[in-house]
């Protein structure tokens, strides 16, 4: 037994073997959070204080909670599966299926991801001819989300305003539709599952009984709801209850945009007593040049619970930090660094490229891509989001649910069969006058919409009628044949890249098995694809093809939260992007920016690059972003430029030059093939790039860029908040500042 608990420091032993009472582990990233809530885990069982069947714990990927499941197998010679080891949705999901009647849902009920739900609410709003500027499909979206989060249903919304009540309305018409077409949203996993506990008192108590220890990791991302659902396992936190122990970081909370909230883990400590809270404060992780560059951004906060991080690992390689000309030669820059890391003797999957938006992983991708290099992408166009996934699953969907209305009307004209927007106007009419599903509504009609509807249907029930029994990979494999996907994309002359992500989803059914393997299950082969779809919802973003090949990891920070990579790469590193432009304004949002680099800075072991580019290609246009504040909290000694460091033009008032790298021998020498480079001219009035400039109606700026010469010559500026623009130098009347 000791062996389990024999690497830990002082405190991490004090965490893992406490008494069966509440606790909350406050502390800094790489400080084994992770590590001291899965060896708890391991312990208790051990031990024997808990049978696996009392443990809940929750994480915040499913990554995560594959990993964890995988460390425990290591470390326990027991069974796992009867833990209940998952993500918030996914616990919920399990929850649902298996008391699928008392919360009111057939058995097969299909999950919607945020896009599905979006196509489900623009149709809402078709059928019942509401406007959609006056109520903007993605901004209802949102409302809906946001009072499930509350755990509001409609009649339970306060409503002041016309407006908020006919969302309120809007919101009810949204339940029932998915009601009838028996599908559940992302929040409504959530609200689903804690109100069926809230209100079935045997059950509740049941579940209050069997779990014994409830464990979270990154508490402090968790919203109210989620609080709330915690809760209620653990009875209140009542004698006799499961024993919460909640593990968290206020200085990582990076989802309070979507209602996370810290004020849970004050609200915790309160409302369940909590006698115990430990700190962890050293840092297994980094060496000391990252550790310390992290401390000192994230000292610029206020608000701060407050924590000292330290390692003795010693000060290891400088930060390095690389300008780039433009967001193209950052990407090959980093593409050469990957490849002398490759060459030293790296693997490829300790290398993560982070990135603020998703937006920029396509430029990173094109040169890894050119070079050969295998890669993968969490997040951002995954897989389970690509188009001809979707169609092919939306098929599937209807095997298991033939009244999932969003799944018809996604495929009942793809391929083309000649059934127009009129036969469904049609059809949906009549759909709300019966009451039906739209799948059940067909045999109501006649005439021609009757006919080509019919046939459709008739295609869907020989799919259903054909598949039944087949084991799960041939069930797709037909179905992708007799829907004519195969054919559609064959005929395509672009649809090679489509037709191999369908062959992918033939894979992830076999590797769905693989590590499914229940027997059981195997004997139902129909339920078995509804938890293969449910699957497909939930797991979205982490199923990527080329699965377990060595291969460099590409993700949002935000998608980062809780991993850890040898060497890192944080690209992007400018004002606009990362601050990202929406939360400048706000101390609150500037704040929770800070956070988001701290958790970027803290996920490299070894190596950590910063780098940031003069000018940017994002959403078809060219911008000129001035380079991160961020970098400037990192201190000087910490960090090794790779490009002379260049004077940064201050906020607001312009002191310096942006840049200025623009005629740079280095941002020459770095790479061959670059975008059109503006032509030096000579600058009259002790002008140059870099200098800072005063116009009378754009306010100050910075001159990026000239062109031309004589009375043509031209400059580019930024001017900030007025844009960055193109003026001729002959009639700017331009002051140097
Ligand atoms: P984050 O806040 O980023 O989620 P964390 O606090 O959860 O970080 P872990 O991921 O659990 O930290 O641990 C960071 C690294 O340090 C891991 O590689 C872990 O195995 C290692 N580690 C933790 N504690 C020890 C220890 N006592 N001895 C050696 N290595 C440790
Ligand atoms: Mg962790």
């Amino acid at each position: 037994m000791s062996n389990l608990l024999a690497n830990l420091n002082t405190e991490q032993l004090q965490a893992v073997s406490l008494p069966p009472q509440h606790a909350l582990i406050l502390a800094g990233a790489g400080s084994g959070k992770t590590r001291v809530l899965t060896t708890r885990i391991a312990w208790l069982i051990q031990s024997g204080q808990v049978d696996p069947a009392g443990v809940l714990a929750v994480t915040f990927t499913n990554k995560a909670a594959k990993e964890m499941l995988a460390r425990l197998s290591a470390m326990l010679p027991v069974n796992t599966r009867g833990m209940w080891i998952g993500t918030f949705h996914g616990l919920a999901n399990r929850l649902l299926r298996t008391h699928h009647r008392d919360a009111g849902l057939p058995q097969l009920f299909q999950i919607l991801d945020s896009g599905d739900q979006l196509a489900a609410i623009k149709r809402l709003l078709k059928s019942l001819n509401v406007d959609d500027e006056k109520f903007p499909p993605r901004e209802l979206q949102h409302f809906i989300n946001g009072q499930k989060e509350a755990g509001h249903r409609p009649h339970a919304v306060e409503a002041w305003d016309d407006y908020t009540r006919q969302r309120v309305q809007l919101y009810q018409e949204y339940e029932a539709q998915c009601q009838r077409e028996s599908v559940v949203d992302f929040a409504e996993l959530l609200l689903r599952s804690y109100e069926l506990l809230e209100r079935n008192e045997p059950l509740r108590r049941h579940y209050q009984r069997r779990f014994r220890h409830i464990l979270v990791d990154e508490f402090q991302d968790t919203n109210r709801l989620q609080y709330r659902w915690l809760k209620l396992f653990a009875d209140e936190g009542r004698e006799g209850g499961a024993a919460m122990f909640c593990v968290g970081d206020d200085d990582q909370s990076i989802y309070r945009f979507r209602g996370a909230e810290v004020g849970n883990m004050r609200d915790f400590e309160r409302e369940f007593g909590v006698h115990n809270v430990i700190r962890l404060e050293q840092n297994y992780r980094s060496h000391s040049n990252i550790l310390d560059a992290a401390n000192a951004i994230i000292r610029h906060n206020s608000n701060r619970l407050g924590k000292n991080l330290w390692t003795d690992q010693g000060a290891g390689e400088p930060i390095r930090v690389f300008e780039a000309f433009s967001d193209g030669d950052e990407a090959r820059w980093i593409v050469e660094e990957i490849q002398s890391l490759v060459r030293d003797g790296a693997l490829r999957s300790e290398v993560a490229l982070l990135y603020r938006s998703n937006a920029q992983s396509r430029v990173l991708e094109h040169q890894l891509f050119s070079a050969g290099i295998p890669y993968r992408v969490y997040g951002g166009l995954r897989f389970f989001e690509r188009q001809e996934i979707k169609h092919a699953l939306a098929y599937l969907r209807l095997i298991a649910n033939p009244d999932d209305d969003t799944s018809f009307a996604r495929v009942v004209n793809f391929p083309a069969r000649g059934i127009g927007a009129r036969t469904l106007e049609v059809l949906g009419d009549a759909a709300r006058t019966y009451g039906t599903s739209l799948y059940a509504t067909v045999p109501h009609l006649s005439g021609k919409p009757g006919t080509v509807l019919g046939q459709f249907v008739r295609l869907a029930e020989d799919m259903r009628r054909d598949t039944a029994g087949l084991p799960l990979p041939e069930l797709v494999d037909h179905v992708l044949d007799i829907s004519g996907l195969r054919a559609h994309y064959k005929a395509d002359k672009e649809g090679r890249e489509r037709l191999e992500n369908l062959d992918e989803l033939i894979n992830a059914t076999a590797n769905f098995l693989a590590e499914t393997g229940d027997a059981e299950a195997l004997a139902q082969p129909h339920a078995l694809l509804a938890d293969f779809l449910a699957h497909a919802s939930l797991e979205a973003g982490d199923h990527q093809a080329d699965q377990g090949a060595d291969a460099v990891q590409l993700m949002t920070v935000h998608s980062a939260k809780g991993l850890e990579f040898n060497a890192v790469f944080l690209s992007g590193l400018e004002e606009g992007l990362f601050p990202h432009e929406n939360s400048i304004l706000e101390t609150d949002g500037l704040e929770e920016e800070r956070r988001l680099m701290y958790v970027a800075v803290t996920r490299a072991r070894e190596r950590l690059y910063l780098s940031f580019a003069q000018s940017r290609m994002l959403h078809g246009q060219t911008r000129y972003n001035l380079r991160s504040r961020f970098l400037e909290e990192i201190p000087a000694e910490l960090t090794k430029w790779l490009t002379p460091p260049s004077p940064r033009a201050a906020q607001g008032g312009a002191t310096g030059g942006v840049g200025g790298g623009y005629f740079k021998p280095s941002a020459a020498s770095s790479s061959q093939a670059r975008a059109p480079r503006p032509t030096a001219v000579a600058l009259p009035n002790g002008l140059r790039i870099g200098q800072a400039v005063s116009h009378a109606k754009f306010g100050q700026g910075v001159i990026v860029a000239a062109e031309g010469s004589g009375t043509d010559a031209k400059l580019q500026i930024n001017f900030g908040p007025a844009g960055v623009k193109w003026l001729l130098l002959a009639v700017a009347k331009l002051e140097p500042l």
